[in-house]
């Protein structure tokens, strides 16, 4: 039998799996607006039909706003927001003045004045920004279909995986709510607004297929695997049953988290662990609550101007701060200073090295005054609310902490002088990812008030692995004895003063290392927020007592390999 099934490869942009035919969803004609000149008459009467569309549209968005808030209701604000756009009196008096200036239709002003603006923020180097252009057009064409009365999309899609070019945030609600079972999207990421309701209605979707178009023909079989990003149009019987049973498979799986979400990350003897969420951009936030972040354990600001300019001022850096504490109030917030260099580069910026032995993390910060007093400026600031935590990269020596400190206590004096609100005791504590650092722990525990344990470059270093370097990746391993014995130093040392600490590195989520660690006395553990269910799970089967003699046997063992093995077998735990 030839075999019949084309593969495509997407975005996985919201997880689940669908099985079901497919429905090819006619892009919204493009119309594009009339163009000839009005008269006088015809002006008054566009400026009249504009603010009726605006009533319509408003209409409308509050509809589908209740609809989101029954279904999803932490959801429901983006229509808030969209609703919010719509009601700016500027954005109307634009339009208006669109119209008069250039006496044109109502139709061709939207699509200019929205135009622009969306223009304005898809340059943004801030992801959030981005999105803003994406609501704006969503909110645009949403206003155009009213102005011209296009009917909004009430048709059934039960079961029908929906191909789209692109989804507005409104549309994503009208479609979930006609039992659509999963989208394909030539365009989109991630993080778009349709993709966030797509998580909350709990629908797969893949974005970003850009031959969807041309591959799928209406009512074919299709399976969307919204983990991986596949797509697979018209498969074979056994693609279809192996699907099928990872479908079941996945879905008890998923009960089970959605079961484990209100249970505390506790082992089987009571101790009581803390799970935070490790995260890159703002939009992260929502995942990372979802999924049951206490806390945000790591907020790499790096990325916050990676692609733009690192020199962006404290003002522009105030305000996502803001936002993002503002978001996660009253969830703690730990924010990792700029980690630029070796395999953190910045366009613009000269001075970092590329290589991991280079000038990177605090030491060039410190060499950088500028960067360094904007940032903990924008970071003081924005502590107001005392949820916010800063958090030092690359600390090799007690020096350098002492240098900050100093640092931060002149800027504190001066915000204090200019009667500016901020909390004067905002945690300051060190990424322990050096050997140096992890080696001299005990001395670094009297100038710091948390330790994170950054185990990515922690491993980097202790093995002499550029971990960037693919050539070299059989000689990465965090699970090496002497990455687990410098774990053992760094927790022992902070029991000892007692302050917190953190393990942030990727083997923080390695189910293989979940109850060495907690053998070795970690108590806190930040992950990426699709790791979080699985996470507490693991440690909601340790027992704590247990995993301290299991680790105390571990770190015996002489090789990665061996510890490897150990730690695969479990043991019998004592009752
Ligand atoms: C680490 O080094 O383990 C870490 C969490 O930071 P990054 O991966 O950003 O260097
Ligand atoms: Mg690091």
């Amino acid at each position: 039998m030839p075999e019949s099934e084309y593969i495509i490869e997407g975005i996985p942009a919201s997880p689940g799996i669908a099985i079901a035919r497919a429905r090819i969803l006619a892009q919204k004609e493009t119309l594009v607006p009339r163009s000839e000149k009005l008269d006088d008459e015809e002006v008054e009467i566009e400026v009249e039909r504009l603010h009726g569309a605006i009533l319509e549209a408003d209409k409308a968005l509050e509809r589908i706003e209740k609809m989101a808030r029954e279904d999803v209701s932490d959801r429901a604000e983006i229509f808030e927001a969209h609703r919010m756009m719509l009601a700016d009196p500027v954005l109307a008096e634009s339009i208006v003045a669109n119209i008069k200036n250039n006496r044109c239709t109502a139709h061709a002003a939207i699509a200019a004045e929205m135009g622009r603006l969306a223009e304005i923020f898809t340059g943004a180097a801030d992801e959030s920004m981005r999105s803003r252009a994406e609501d704006i057009r969503a909110l645009q064409s949403h206003l155009i279909g009213c102005l011209l009365k296009t009917p909004v999309v009430h048709d059934f899609h039960n079961d029908a995986v929906l191909v789209l070019a692109t989804l507005s945030p409104s549309d994503t609600v009208l479609y979930a709510r006609n039992k659509a079972s999963a989208f394909v999207l030539e365009t989109g990421g991630i993080n778009s607004h349709a993709a966030i309701l797509a998580r909350a209605f709990g629908i797969p979707m893949v974005a970003c297929v850009r031959e969807i178009a041309a591959a799928a023909r209406p009512h074919t079989m299709m399976i969307v695997d919204g983990y991986t990003g596949r797509v697979i149009i018209d498969p074979c019987p056994d693609t279809v049953e192996h699907y099928r049973r990872r479908k079941n498979e996945l879905e008890a799986q998923r009960a089970q988290l959605g079961e484990l979400r209100h249970l505390p990350a506790e082992t089987t003897d009571g101790v009581r662990m803390v799970i935070a969420a490790n995260i890159d951009m703002i939009d992260e936030l929502e995942s990372a609550m979802e999924n049951g972040a206490e806390e945000i354990g790591l907020m790499r600001t790096e990325y916050l101007i990676m692609g733009g300019t690192v020199l962006a001022g404290m003002e522009d850096q105030l305000a996502q701060y803001n936002q993002i504490a503002e978001r996660a109030y009253p969830m703690p917030v730990t924010f990792r200073l700029f980690d630029i260099g070796a395999d953190k580069l910045v366009r613009d910026l000269s001075g970092p090295s590329s290589s991991p032995l280079g000038l990177r993390g605090l030491r060039l910060l410190l060499e950088r005054r500028d960067l360094l007093e904007n940032q903990v400026e924008a970071l003081l600031r924005a502590s107001r609310m005392k949820n916010l935590k800063i958090m030092l990269p690359m600390v090799s020596s007690v020096q350098e902490v002492v240098t900050f400190r100093e640092v931060a206590e002149s800027i504190k004096a001066r915000l204090q002088q200019d009667g500016v609100e901020f909390d004067a005791a905002i945690p300051i504590g060190a990424m322990i990812e050096t050997p140096a650092a992890a080696v001299i722990s005990d001395a670094l525990t009297t100038v710091c008030d948390f330790f994170s344990l950054g185990t990515n470059d922690l491993a980097q270093y202790t093995l002499a692995v550029d971990r960037s370097d693919e050539a070299m990746a059989a000689y990465y391993d965090e699970l090496h004895p002497a990455v687990l014995r410098l774990i053992r130093a760094t927790s022992m040392a902070a029991a000892r003063a007692g302050i917190p600490v953190t393990i942030c590195g990727e083997l923080a989520a390695n189910p293989l290392a979940t109850e060495l660690l907690i053998g070795l006395g970690v108590r806190r553990f930040s992950v990426q927020p699709p790791m979080l269910g699985e996470l507490k799970m693991r440690i909601r089967s340790v027992n704590a007592a247990y995993a301290k003699v299991r680790a105390r046997e571990g770190l015996r063992l002489p090789t990665a390999a061996a510890i490897r093995a150990f730690a695969s077998e479990p043991g019998t735990p004592v009752t």
